[in-house]
């Protein structure tokens, strides 16, 4: 109960982050900046923000606590023939759509990919990123899509598949 409830909190702030967060503040994970309630990746920072007044030591973004967690907010898994074929042409799209989707939210990411043998498995931080990954596939490849919500928990589950 506490554990799904800190986890309801967490993803919420992801998209809103609460008040009161001292600013401008910097992950120690990835560099990312909090400054006027959003957070911003380090690249896209102006100058005059980029000196942190004050700095909370040892602050995690939210994307890098997830990271450190090991607790996914989508998962991507992708099956069928054409996986096996064309393996480094499926990757492409999903790291370019990340990056495209990093720029709305830059704690949106992947945080991580599982290759078996006849399965790709791609871990987001967001259940929204998941989605999106899903949609590229099938905007690239078609192949079957199918969409697994939680709304209650924030959390997705995607699959994609494709014969020949
Ligand atoms: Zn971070």
């Amino acid at each position: 109960m506490r554990r799904s409830r800190s986890g309801l909190i967490m993803r919420r702030a992801v998209i809103a982050p609460p008040r009161g967060l001292p600013e401008p503040m910097v992950c120690v994970g990835c560099g990312a900046t909090y400054s006027h309630r959003r957070w911003t990746r380090k690249a896209e920072v102006k100058r005059d923000d980029y000196e942190p007044k004050q700095t909370a030591q040892g602050t995690l973004c939210l994307a890098c606590k997830q990271a450190c967690d090991g607790v996914p907010g989508g998962f991507v898994y992708l099956s069928g023939e054409f996986l096996g074929n064309h393996h480094d042409e499926i990757e492409r799209p999903l790291r370019k759509e990340a990056e495209r989707n990093a720029q709305d939210n830059p704690l949106a990411r992947i945080m991580g990919w599982e290759d078996t043998d006849n399965q790709l498995i791609v871990k987001t931080t967001t259940e929204h990123l998941a989605q999106r990954l899903g949609h590229a596939l099938e905007k690239a490849f078609d192949g079957d899509v199918r969409y697994d919500f939680s709304h209650e928990n924030k959390f997705a589950r995607v699959y994609w598949e494709r014969g020949v």
